[in-house]
């Protein structure tokens, strides 16, 4: 008897320890943590708002929260229908971000929505706050580390990831200082970092520093990496651990979708892809928001063309949720 006592207490004992011992991490959403497990199927690059008018001019004054929120909630129910549960949106500060705003439209979708923080360089710096220009890569980092610590501008919302944005061709010293404020701030959060960014030769650029910073790619997002027409480019970052962030779907590039995830399959890198549209978004400063672009295409569209090539409903789970689940954990991932 005691012998099976003891026995039976060994073996919960390895349960527990097996548990464990597997990732736990947590997703930061607008609403706080939830279990990296219980993600379900995202969308990981998306917009609900973006507004162009530039750092200098932008104001949440220039939007009605209650207009942008009617406006979008009809194509949050599409996704959601469709099976999905959690949108990252990726519009940075002084674009755009408005955590209460996503907060409120994560309240009433009942989907999950994580918004960031760090500064987009792309667009010749017309994002980027004057003290970015001036401030060092450590007093940058400082900011983003505040609202990790302490919550977005006082809403008590916490990002879920770094975003910040590079220009597509080598990075300038600004870019740079971008990158390495975004490594320091990733080693100090667990934060992970994509970076919008295109053509691989910034990428590669961004993968160094990190490096040299003694963060893992494994922590770096090559954001429009679609946009990179050279295709082993994608297969060596993601050997490298990176994740290929293939993010502009729409109706009409559905065939280049298929041919970049098979390449994905065939070099045994499908665990390191991410999907999106890259698509919404309201408007600010056009009538009722301006063209909007919904969030269904993927799931519509290319899915049905994955499975007419043999995508296995595993390997679309890894894609869909999988992936994004792993990318996003929070979690300091070291060189
Ligand atoms: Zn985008």
């Amino acid at each position: 008897m005691n012998k099976k006592i003891a026995f039976s207490a060994f073996c919960l004992m390895i349960i527990l320890s097996d548990c464990t011992s597997k990732k736990e991490g947590i997703i930061m959403t607008v609403n706080g943590p939830i279990p990296a497990n219980q993600m379900g199927i995202t969308l990981t690059h998306e917009h609900i708002l973006v507004d162009f008018i530039g750092a200098d001019s932008i104001s949440e004054k220039r939007w009605d929260k209650s207009k942008v929120q009617k406006i979008v909630l009809p194509y949050l129910a599409q996704v959601k229908e469709l099976g999905c549960k959690a949108f990252v949106d990726c519009t940075p500060a002084y674009l755009g971000r408005d955590p209460h705003l996503l907060k409120s439209i994560s309240d009433s979708s009942g989907i999950n929505i994580l918004t960031n923080t760090g500064y987009y360089g792309a667009g010749n710096d017309k994002y980027l706050p004057r003290f970015a220009f001036e401030e060092t890569e450590d007093q940058i980092a400082q900011r983003w580390i505040e609202e990790w610590d302490k919550g977005i501008e006082g809403t008590g919302v916490k990002p879920g990831f770094i975003k910040i944005g590079v220009a597509n061709g080598s990075l300038s010293d600004l870019h740079k200082k971008l990158v390495i404020a975004a490594a320091r701030t990733h080693l100090k959060t667990g934060l992970t970092i994509a970076s919008h960014t295109g053509p691989s030769i910034p990428a590669f650029e961004e993968l160094y520093i990190l490096r040299k910073e003694g963060v893992s790619p494994e922590a770096f997002i090559w954001v429009h990496a679609q946009v990179e027409k050279d295709i082993t480019t994608h297969i060596k970052a993601a050997r490298m651990g990176a994740w290929i962030s293939l993010d502009g779907i729409n109706d009409n590039n559905l065939n280049d979708y298929v041919r970049m995830l098979k390449n994905m399959k065939e070099n045994n890198v499908l665990g390191k892809v991410l999907l999106s549209h890259d698509a919404g978004w309201y408007h600010p400063g056009e009538e009722n928001g301006g063209e909007y672009r919904g969030y269904t295409t993927l799931f519509t569209k290319l899915l049905p063309l994955l499975r007419k090539e043999n995508f296995s409903e595993k390997e679309i789970h890894q894609i869909l949720v999988t992936n994004p689940s792993e990318a996003f954990t929070i979690r300091v991932r070291k060189m």
